[in-house]
């Protein structure tokens, strides 16, 4: 394919170096349309190589303390924290995010999942029971695993990436990351920055390509014991099918269909912005994001009202723009996959409130062709709509009324999914009693993602097996040995 502008060309980073690739894929500017960069179209060869370095560096850096270790995470913090403006430019750019949200969510939290381990791995311990009657003590020991393949998203690029390589290495391990093929730039900047930070070559290996060649490739590596992945449950499914014959360490972060109920009780003036933004943050595109909205009877009317008002209100256009809420979809593709559930919902009678098709969007005449789509708030959607079942993982919202908690508990586990929930309520007792009966792996109770790293992150049935999270992620990444000592 011909281009007429000097495109950016990856390169993978196998044992310290970047290495050139012998075909590329395109990766669109989604805002634009236009191909903007070319990335390596890596399969088993590459992965070969990069599983060959990490295997080969192990021995040294798994010997390391984790104070050592702690301190190279420390420096590649700061070394991307220096970078942060360029970063969160090359974010916004290459996934279609506002640039406000790549600066003050997605390059941040990148730094802090490096900071954050670093300062984590010092602080574990393990376990140790004495049995006098047979003169015996056990105790346990953890040993870093081996090489780790690691496999991100589109969504949160650097943020999911580094929320895996962070815990990996820290606990001693290597890694051979894979990130999306559609957003690769930031882990590609972020290998820029290994050498500097004195990670030595090979423990970490980034490998560029589409989940069927070069993904597949590190699923079905025999000398990489472990996987961490995050995306797709289909994706998931294909990974736990591939890696079976080998019994892999799976963990598996997958997508949810999250719940927020609305008790008449809420406090609107705190639940309106938030539930806007669980719904409407990065186009939508969070795995924890809210997509059905349950609402007691006795407010329904007046929540509609504000939330279709305010939602009306958020702008969308050119990413770079700071003054923009919400920036373009991730493809051409999922732009018309998200925009087929509105027609799909309208079709079965539902009535869209705001948004696509019933609101006009004015785009930069350099962003006609971009991926762009309003907020879109649908309401008297069946819960066995595919709207209601399926993720969507756009912007776009369902409003459903509900009369008691029971049944709201009922229609609100009545999904395969259980990633996150939202329970808005002024009643702590009823808070209690519905977070404890919903199948979710989070329940935000009058909040909306606000994390603490050291609790476990994490879905339950088809959003995931496993949970990340300091103590969770050190058992993940490591293998425990337990030792009986007889005195
Ligand atoms: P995806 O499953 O299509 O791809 C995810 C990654 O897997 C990509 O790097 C892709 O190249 C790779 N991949 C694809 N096929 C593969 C295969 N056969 N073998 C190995 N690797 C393969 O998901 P996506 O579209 O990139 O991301 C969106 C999904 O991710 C949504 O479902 C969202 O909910 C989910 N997600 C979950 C979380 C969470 O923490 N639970 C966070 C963010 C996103």
């Amino acid at each position: 394919m011909a281009h007429s502008k000097a495109l950016l060309v990856l390169e993978n980073f196998i044992a310290g170096k970047f290495v050139p690739c012998s075909s590329y894929i395109d990766s669109y500017n989604p805002s634009t349309g236009d191909v903007y960069c070319r990335v390596p179209d890596s399969g088993k060869e590459e992965v070969e190589a990069a599983v060959k370095a990490a295997k080969a560096a192990f021995p040294v850096w798994s010997s390391k303390s984790p104070l050592e270790r702690s301190q190279i995470l420390n420096k590649l913090a700061d070394l991307i924290e220096h970078d942060l403006e360029a970063f969160a430019q090359a974010e916004s750019k290459d996934q279609g995010k506002t640039i406000t949200f790549a600066r003050t969510v997605d390059i941040p939290r990148a730094v802090y999942n490096f900071r954050f381990f670093a300062s984590s791995i010092l602080h574990h311990t393990t376990e140790c029971t004495e049995m006098a009657s047979m003169g015996c003590v056990h105790y346990t020991s953890r040993a870093p695993v081996g090489v780790a393949g690691l496999i991100s998203p589109w969504n949160l690029p650097l943020y999911l990436l580094t929320w895996k390589i962070a815990p990996a290495i820290a606990c001693g391990n290597t890694v051979v990351a894979k990130p999306s093929e559609m957003t690769s730039v930031t882990a590609w900047m972020m290998c820029k920055l290994l050498e500097k930070a004195g990670v030595p070559h090979g423990v970490v290996n980034v490998v560029f390509g589409t989940g069927a060649r070069a993904g597949e490739a590190l699923v079905c590596h025999p000398d990489v014991p472990l996987i961490s992945f995050t995306g797709s449950t289909l994706t998931a499914q294909r990974i736990a099918e591939k890696s079976a014959p080998h019994c892999k360490r799976l963990s598996l972060e997958l997508g949810g269909k999250n719940p927020a109920i609305i008790f008449d009780d809420a406090d609107l003036s705190q639940c309106i912005p938030t539930t806007l933004r669980s719904s409407f943050a990065n186009q939508g595109e969070i795995c924890l994001c809210t997509s059905r909205i349950f609402v007691q009877r006795g407010i329904y009317s007046e929540f509609l009202k504000k939330f279709v008002a305010e939602a009306k209100k958020w702008k969308v256009g050119k990413p770079s723009d700071p003054t923009v809420d919400v920036g373009a979809l991730i493809s051409k593709e999922h732009l018309e996959k998200v925009r087929s559930y509105v027609k799909k919902a309208q079709a079965e009678g539902a009535r869209v409130l705001c948004g696509e098709g019933v609101d006009s969007l004015a785009l930069p005449p350099g962003n006609q062709k971009g991926y762009f789509m309003l907020p879109t708030i649908i309401a008297e959607v069946k819960d066995e709509s595919c709207c209601m079942q399926e993720e969507i993982f756009g912007p776009v919202t369902c409003v459903v009324a509900f009369d008691t908690e029971e049944e709201v508990i009922q229609r609100a586990n009545g999904v395969k999914y259980g990633l996150a929930a939202t329970v808005w309520s002024s009643n702590v007792g009823r808070v209690h009693r519905v977070a404890q009966r919903l199948q979710s792996g989070l329940v935000w109770t009058n909040c909306w993602l606000v994390r603490d790293l050291n609790l476990p992150f994490g879905g339950m049935k088809a959003s995931g097996i496993g949970r990340e999270g300091a103590k969770d992620s050190y058992e993940f990444f490591t293998e425990v040995k337990t030792i009986t000592i007889k005195h």
